[in-house]
């Protein structure tokens, strides 16, 4: 049995974050992953020798003197080769029109008045907040408590979509300024602006490509980690948590392995955690009742592309098309596809034309229900049709884009909420996480700490979603166990 200062539970962005700055540290870390590889969203798969990424496509907020910089330079990441994307990084079309987003506060604004002068004052009035709602999450980890907390509960008290529509006048900007929020779930009824603005600012801010795919993330990582003197084992399902005197002491794998330490931390759904701690731990049922009470945000159907070569010219930002508009109405209830993000893959070979685009649309659970129980490869014809329907539909839409995409299709791959499901165990295969809400505030938006002591949690479902926001929160999660300053000190760079 092996004995270590921190066992963390999953190599997704989230453990991985948490163990590479525990161990720079000077932590003792080890890292258990059930899958074959490291990453968990952030992990590739290969296909007729070319690289699919599977929860990658673009990143916000890694210019120099953001927080984002300065970790991913504590940890080596900033040496992987970004690429930053066009000044018009993200453009939206909703109903034959087109509209584009800038890099830059000002630059934004600009643009987009541009197309409605009438609102130039209330989108300068909405630059601002996205900039103070990105100061402010910095803020959050001052040691010297700077951070006025009754901000971030203003922002998540407040429904994202009316906040839109008592500012704007404009229909049609709503929908251009939600447009690129496939990157979240646009659910009218409960999205804070909490998760609507931390979704766009860090973009507005800067945003990145990453060449040759987001596993060079994982990978990157979890050398990081063993040059500590860490370790991150692959197929190690943790299947039981047990300890005593109210505290975890020992995390069983499947395969019998058990493992000790002094500190877990766990990046899996917070009801999968409770399920793991529950049986031999004072969890409290209340606890375990309000976790498993969650509901989870929807999945995505990914469409992956494979170009004939040479037929597509590669473009350097990510472009979202909407069947018509209303965006805050996906995923259709009809099932079927209302809206699409198409991004490419930075060409590695410095090809002026793209190999590989996908088309990502939103996906319910509900549309993968009768296939739930069946394994992966098993799922027959019917599943095979839904899945070639949507891609269909996808690639209609993504015409809009990039005129003649279905002749220039090679090959095409696909995945839904049930591939995520099945390899890293993210209940409902959703996309971001247990859902936020702004009617239950304090229900939905969960601290780091358990009512265990000693168990700590990490990764999407706590606070934000997406690489910046699974960043954040281990940031969180990190300064319980080694304390704010030594956390503030590697956001100022100051190490
Ligand atoms: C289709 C899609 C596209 C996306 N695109 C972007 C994007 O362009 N930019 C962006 O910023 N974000 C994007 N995201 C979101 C981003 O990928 C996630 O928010 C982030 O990677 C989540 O990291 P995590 O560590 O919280 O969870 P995960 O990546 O799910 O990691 C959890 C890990 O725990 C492991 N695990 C589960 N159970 C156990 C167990 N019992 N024992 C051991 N290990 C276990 C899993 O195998 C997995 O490796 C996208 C997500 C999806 C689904």
């Amino acid at each position: 049995m092996s004995r270590h200062d921190v066992i963390i539970i999953g190599s997704g962005l989230g453990g991985l974050l948490c163990a590479g700055i525990l161990a720079r540290a000077g932590l003792d870390v080890l890292v258990l992953e059930q899958g074959a590889q490291p990453g968990g969203c952030m992990q590739t798969y290969r296909r007729q020798g070319l690289d699919f990424d599977t929860g990658f496509h673009y990143v916000g907020g890694l210019d120099e003197g953001t927080p984002m910089h300065a970790v991913f330079c504590h940890l080596g990441l900033m040496r992987l080769p970004w690429q930053r994307m066009d000044r018009l990084f993200d453009r939206v079309t909703i109903g034959g029109q087109t509209f584009a987003f800038a890099q830059g506060y000002d630059d934004f604004v600009q643009t987009l008045a541009a197309d409605f002068p009438h609102e130039r004052a209330a989108l300068q009035q909405y630059a601002r907040l996205l900039k103070q709602a990105s100061a402010h999450e910095a803020d959050l980890l001052d040691p010297t408590g700077a951070a006025d907390p009754s901000f971030t509960e203003r922002l998540m008290e407040t429904n994202a979509r009316q906040y839109l529509q008592s500012l704007f006048r404009d229909p049609l900007l709503i929908d251009v300024l939600s447009g690129t929020a496939l990157k979240m779930e646009l659910r009218r009824e409960s999205l804070p602006l909490f998760t609507f603005v931390h979704g766009h600012s860090s973009y507005l801010e800067s945003s990145w490509r990453l060449k040759g795919g987001a596993s060079q993330l994982a990978g990157t990582l979890v050398r990081g980690i063993r040059a500590q003197g860490g370790e991150v084992l692959c197929k190690a399902q943790v299947a039981g948590l047990s300890g005593h005197d109210g505290k975890v002491s020992l995390a069983r794998c499947a395969d019998g392995t058990c493992h000790e330490a002094e500190f877990f931390i766990s990046s899996l759904h917070p009801a999968a955690t409770c399920a793991l701690a529950g049986q031999s731990q004072p969890m409290r049922p209340a606890y375990r009742r309000r976790m498993a009470a969650l509901e989870n945000t929807c999945g995505m159907f990914t469409a992956s592309l494979v170009l004939k070569p040479q037929t597509v010219e590669y473009f350097n930002h990510n472009h979202y098309v909407y069947a018509r508009p209303d965006v805050w109405a996906l995923p259709q209830k009809d099932g079927h596809v209302g809206g699409v993000l198409a991004s490419c893959r930075v060409p590695e070979d410095g090809s002026p034309h793209v190999r590989q685009i996908d088309l990502l649309t939103p996906m319910t659970w509900e549309q993968c229900l009768p296939w739930q129980d069946t394994r992966a490869g098993h799922r027959g014809d019917s599943y095979l049709a839904l899945k070639a329907r949507l891609a269909d539909e996808c690639i209609a839409l993504a015409e809009q884009a990039v005129p003649g995409l279905r002749d220039s299709v090679e090959h095409l791959y696909t995945s839904t909420p049930l591939t995520y499901r099945d390899y890293t165990g993210t209940p409902q295969g959703s996309a971001y996480g247990t859902r936020k809400d702004c009617g239950n505030p304090l229900g939905t938006l969960l601290p780091v700490r358990t009512p265990i002591p000693n168990l700590l949690l990490t990764g999407q479902s706590l606070m934000l979603h997406g690489v910046h926001g699974v960043m954040m929160t281990a940031l969180s999660t990190c300064a319980e166990l080694i304390g704010k300053e030594r956390i503030w000190n590697i956001i100022k760079g100051t190490r």
